[in-house]
């Protein structure tokens, strides 16, 4: 279902650890818009199916726990972990799954909480799927390691238990199923502008993606 709106909508998408959570927040502060991180609903759908002992690869399972999402599922403590990542990965495969979370997204992005004027919403087709008409698409990357040594230092924080082998190799995987799943896959859409951030601290990554946005909605 689509939604008429007046909502100016900027979609941040990407790969694992590229940097979109950090970058589409620090947009939504800037702008005043609502932020939605997209990738938290595939997590609680696929650490739903965890806790209740399925196989997140089971389509008829995992549709049913998607349909059946409820607000306390996104506030699960465990939704940052490795384990659901993966699980969320392959959840995220299934048409069934995916079908029934996009109405959400698009009724956030259309009709932001709070009244606000705008939405940004971070993925992994958020361009291509989700809002194919954002007024501003970004497409951020960097390289594999640069991504592996976020998500290490990210989980060391949290106290969990990893190598950075570990966490490059379950890296590649997620984005290797991302981008092969034929239910809307990881890639950047045609008008998407590619930001990398493989070289930039965070502040210097604000400013490229704010010049990007500022750019693309001068009147
Ligand atoms: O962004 P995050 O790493 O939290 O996303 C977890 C997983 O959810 C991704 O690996 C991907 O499989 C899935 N996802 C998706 N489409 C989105 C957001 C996330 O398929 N728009």
């Amino acid at each position: 279902m689509t939604f008429p709106s007046s909502s100016v909508v900027i979609a941040v998408d990407g790969p694992v650890a590229a940097g979109k959570g950090t970058l589409a927040r620090r947009l939504a502060d800037k702008y005043g818009y609502a932020y939605l991180d997209t990738g938290s609903l595939y997590r609680a759908v696929g650490a739903k199916v965890l806790r209740a002992g399925g196989d997140p690869a089971d389509p008829d399972f995992a549709a049913k726990m998607a349909e059946s999402l409820e607000e306390s599922d996104l506030a699960a403590k465990d939704l940052r972990s490795e384990a659901v990542g993966l699980a969320a990965s392959k959840v995220a495969a299934i048409p069934g799954v995916r079908a029934a979370l996009l109405d959400y997204q698009r009724r956030f992005a259309a009709l932001p909480p709070g009244g606000k004027p705008g939405a940004v919403l971070d993925g992994r087709d958020i361009g291509t799927v989700v809002c194919p008409d954002a007024a501003v698409k970004l497409f951020v990357t960097a390289r594999d390691e640069v991504r592996a040594e976020r998500r290490y230092k990210e989980l060391i924080d949290k106290g969990e238990t990893v190598t950075f082998e570990r966490v490059l190799a379950d890296l590649r995987r997620r984005d290797e199923q991302d981008r092969a799943r034929s239910a809307a896959p990881l890639r950047a859409a045609d008008d998407a502008h590619l930001l990398d951030t493989s070289d930039l601290a965070i502040e210097a990554a604000v400013a490229a993606a704010v010049e990007i946005v500022a750019n693309t909605l001068k009147p």
